[in-house]
């Protein structure tokens, strides 16, 4: 059994699988996707627990549907408020419970640590679906394949954050990645000094976390970027992207959804 509580439990190696099951899915066309994947009950009688102490559009709906997918089913909490955390139930005796009725957890809580907390006393995976400000890998996994999938390559390239990078809980896991893959990083305070980037990943100010502030792209830093970068964002967004920007080629945040779906499925695949 193997919890991903950080991006720093999966190998390099680890990851490129990852990729090549999660490319297999979105393609239907290899190999490996025709003798092993092309089987809509492939995770048949295997059920997962979505527990989500925070509100999710994305990371719990794609797991949904990648499990669904796959043939197999889902127990959603999706607010924790209607279970018994509204009673006062601690952590641990909801994750216990929660491994009696599943194979896998998607935890999404509301302080850091709590995914390391849950995955001490869980009998199943946890999966940290974002634990506070900590870290949410999976976003970063989907992030990483994103930004593969155009440039073919994760080396070599330059990556700009943009927004709230101390709350931000997808910038501190993808930055710990891309240190790794030998990325070049920026941060940067001033959304007018936009370094050239093949990246730029932009991030929602955390109020719910204290962070006060607002910041919105403009024509004007929309024309210094490259014409081959990409605009990135783990959504939801709120003003500092305006949707007029959604026909840019370089707008790149709904391929990060779509590809959240088969990154999902990938890591599902892999826990069979
Ligand atoms: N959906 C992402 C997260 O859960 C990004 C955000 O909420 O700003 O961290």
């Amino acid at each position: 059994m193997r919890h991903l509580i950080t991006i720093d439990d999966l190998s390099d190696v680890e990851i490129q699988n990852l990729f090549y099951v999660t490319r297999s899915l979105k393609s239907g066309e290899t190999e490996y996707y025709s003798r092993v994947l092309n089987d809509s009950s492939y995770l048949r009688n295997k059920i997962l627990a979505n527990l989500f102490y925070e509100p999710s559009t994305r990371t719990s709906s794609s797991f949904a549907a990648a499990m669904h997918r796959l043939g197999g089913n889902v127990i959603s909490i999706n607010d924790v408020n209607y279970s018994s955390v509204a009673k006062g139930e601690n952590l641990q005796d909801t994750i216990r419970t929660m491994g009696y009725y599943s194979d896998i957890i998607v935890l999404r809580s509301q302080n850091e640590g709590d995914a390391k907390l849950a995955a001490e006393v869980s009998e199943v995976p946890i999966i940290n679906a974002g634990d506070g400000k900590g870290e949410h890998p999976t976003q970063t996994l989907l992030d990483l394949y994103t930004i593969q999938e155009k440039f073919k390559t994760i080396e070599n390239l330059t990556v700009t954050f943009v927004g709230d990078v101390v709350n931000g809980r997808t910038v501190h896991s993808l930055s710990k990645a891309l240190k790794r893959c030998n990325l070049n990083y920026c941060e940067t305070y001033d959304i007018d000094k936009l370094p050239p980037s093949d990246v730029y990943y932009l991030t929602r100010v955390q109020r719910e976390r204290g962070s006060k502030g607002s910041y919105e792209l403009t024509r004007d830093h929309v024309a210094e970027m490259p014409d081959n970068c990409i605009v990135m964002h783990p959504f939801p967004r709120n003003e500092e992207i305006p949707q007029w920007f959604d026909s840019d080629p370089r707008a790149s945040y709904f391929r990060q959804m779509e590809n959240g779906l088969y990154i999902r499925m990938g890591i599902l695949v892999s826990y069979k």
